[in-house]
């Protein structure tokens, strides 16, 4: 009876978000739990479960994993109080398991360590023997390095942005662990490298130019001679040596198909690097703009997307509408825990000056208001209307500054839908502006019914203008940060057989 570990660890971050993360940011769970939480869900593990479970006698050994939202980086030693739960936690299995599923992101990074997923499966390797498969799974905008890949046996990638295939991307990572317990399989990995950070609507995968990539990646399943092939254009915020965009195909044995197949993707990815950068509309002109124009608009702040890695606490676009006095009503999203809990003490009616948001991060500015509590949040979270889960937002109020409408919670999370507002009674819908801090959602949430959509350039740790951020860690040269970056069609190979 084959018996498959299961394990992980995510987390998504931005090096340029100055509010360092901690222990305390992640969700952990043990055993049992791992799987009665994930099973018939869509999520990497959902989908592990369910092709594992077709293997006749399979015995699941779920152990640890942690999971956090997006955020800045992660307290090195907070990692490491992770890292040692997660070894206590498969340690008693050395000797006694047959092939090991990890459950990554792809995009953690500590204070210290730029390769936290790498440490981790070199570790669960060291304890776990050389011998057994090991599979993992990386977000799109993971950041798959050599240490990862020489430790592994294969992997698989979302095929999506914006991601909805969690459980098929489990499920075809466990597949090929699967087939390798089966038997007769000796994997390729092949590593196409491109020196290119991306970013942008041309990322979509169903309507941009990134989805020739991934439709190509998908058709390589067609032949039974690949066991997995993907692409990932990494998290160009977290500022780490490997971040890039990379193809990875694996295939059975085959060395030059892996080759020829990663190679296909990184030579027809990088012509379209500078279509896959972001199209902004500059701050002062985008408030401006949005005067003149019919609403209801969107301000698209993907600068402060929580779900990239960014505090949230951005005001940005909230302090260029006071300053250029528009009357327009607005909708904002802000973190501020302060300002969320006096609303909370006051009660609802009270009216009471502070400053709003820009607390955590020096590229802002805390903005003066005269705010009116006009309802206050007592719920303890709720799912998103896109991925489901929990978001907690922590003690939230929604306060009326005049014509700007804020939605103050207290704790970063994904923006990605109007789950928040909704939450809060509000309906986008009925104001003139509302700022989306997210860089891409699902069409029906804004874009179906949007006169505009502004890609604001505002200033921010998840800022789209990639040569704004200051990355120091990448490998150079990389485009855009260096325009003359070339790719010299290298492919590294990695094979453990
Ligand atoms: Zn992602």
């Amino acid at each position: 009876m084959p018996r498959v570990l299961i394990a992980g660890c995510q987390q998504e971050i931005s090096s340029f978000n100055p509010v360092i993360c901690n222990y305390g940011f992640f969700t952990k769970t043990w055993g049992d739990e791992i799987v009665d939480g994930n099973r018939g869900q869509n999520t990497e593990v959902g989908g592990a479960i369910e092709a594992l479970e077709q293997v006749p006698g399979m015995v699941l050994v779920p152990t640890y994993n942690a999971g956090a939202g997006s955020g800045g980086p992660l307290e090195h030693q907070s990692f490491l109080r992770i890292a040692h739960e997660f070894e206590e936690a498969i340690q008693p299995h050395a000797g006694n398991v047959d092939g090991v599923f990890l459950h990554f992101h792809g995009s953690m990074g500590t204070t210290e360590e730029l390769d936290p997923e790498g440490y981790l499966i070199e570790r669960a390797r060291a304890i776990l023997g050389e011998e057994i498969p090991f599979v993992f799974t990386g977000d799109i905008h993971g950041v798959t390095t050599a240490r990862m890949l020489r430790h592994a046996d294969g992997m698989a990638i979302y095929h999506t942005y914006p991601h909805t295939d969690f459980a098929d991307t489990g499920r075809r990572a466990a597949t090929q662990l699967v087939r390798m317990l089966e038997g007769g399989v000796k994997p390729v990995i092949a590593r196409a490298v491109v020196p290119a950070l991306v970013r942008g609507n041309e990322l979509i995968t169903e309507t941009g130019l990134f989805g020739t990539q991934v439709r190509f990646a998908k058709s390589l399943y067609d032949n039974p001679k690949v066991l997995n092939a993907g692409m990932q254009i990494g998290n160009p915020f977290t500022d780490v040596p490997e971040v890039c965009s990379q193809a990875i195909v694996i295939t059975d044995g085959d060395k030059e198909l892996a080759r020829e197949s990663a190679l296909k993707m990184a030579r027809e990815f990088w012509p379209n690097r500078a279509k896959m950068q972001g199209v902004f509309t500059g701050l002062e002109e985008s408030v401006r703009e949005a005067a003149s124009l019919d609403g209801p608009i969107a301000f698209t702040d993907a600068s402060d997307a929580p779900s990239s890695g960014s505090p949230g606490d951005s005001n940005a676009i909230i302090a260029e509408v006071v300053r250029q006095g528009q009357s327009y009503s607005v909708l904002a999203p802000i973190v501020d825990r302060p300002v969320a809990a006096k609303a909370h003490e006051l009660g609802i009616g009270a009216t009471f000056k502070s400053t709003v948001g820009g607390k955590s991060d020096p590229r802002f500015v805390p903005l003066e208001l005269e705010l009116t509590v006009k309802s206050l949040y007592e719920g303890d979270g709720f799912p998103l209307e896109t991925w489901g889960g929990h978001e907690d937002p922590g003690p939230t109020a929604v306060l009326e500054a005049g014509n700007l409408t804020l939605v103050v919670h207290s704790n970063p999370i994904n923006l990605v839908d109007r789950a928040l507002f909704l939450a809060n009674g509000l309906d986008p819908k009925d104001f003139h502006a509302t700022v989306v801090k997210s860089p891409h959602c699902e069409p029906q949430f804004f874009d179906d019914y949007v006169t505009c959509n502004f890609n604001v350039d505002a200033p921010g740790s998840t800022s789209a203008n990639l040569p704004t951020l200051g990355h120091v860690n990448v490998k150079r040269p990389i485009y855009p940060l260096d325009y003359d970056a070339e790719y010299n069609g290298e492919v590294e190979i990695y094979s453990r057989g």
